[in-house]
């Protein structure tokens, strides 16, 4: 019998568990965060792009493109440029948790048709963005 070696399953329940108390008090104060991220050196790929995840592309210390997937209910990727030689762009700030504020809002055209803000990761819903997506 060939047995396979993979990863120990038990591994991300294990660290969920032993999480320091310092770093749950921590979390337990800050306040439930929908995007993080950072900053990475090429377009991720879309196993990179998980739900949650928002990654602004900078290379050559140039901010290009963020990335993250549409909160509002599709998971579709969502792309906005970041240089100012673009029209429309957008500008990214994260804070020391890696939470993105994204500045302006971001509207979304497709079946979604969500509008919503970015603000230290939280999604905050614009007035005009149907109960559907809002409720998921
Ligand atoms: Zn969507």
């Amino acid at each position: 019998m060939v047995r396979r070696s993979r990863v120990d399953q038990g591994d991300a329940r294990n660290t969920g568990g032993g999480l320091s108390l310092w770093r749950r008090i921590l979390l337990r104060l800050s306040p439930r965060s929908d995007l993080a991220g950072g900053y990475i050196e090429r377009h991720p790929s879309p196993g990179e792009l998980t739900p949650g995840r928002f990654l602004a592309v900078r290379s050559g210390g140039i901010e290009k493109s963020a990335c993250f997937r549409c909160p509002g209910g599709c998971g579709q990727k969502i792309m906005r440029a970041l240089s100012p030689r673009r029209k429309p762009y957008w500008t990214v700030f994260f804070d020391w948790r890696g939470r993105p504020t994204v500045s302006p809002s971001v509207r979304q055209t497709n079946a979604c048709v969500c509008h919503f803000w970015i603000k230290r990761g939280s999604v905050e819903w614009c007035r005009d963005t149907p109960k559907r997506s809002a409720e998921r």
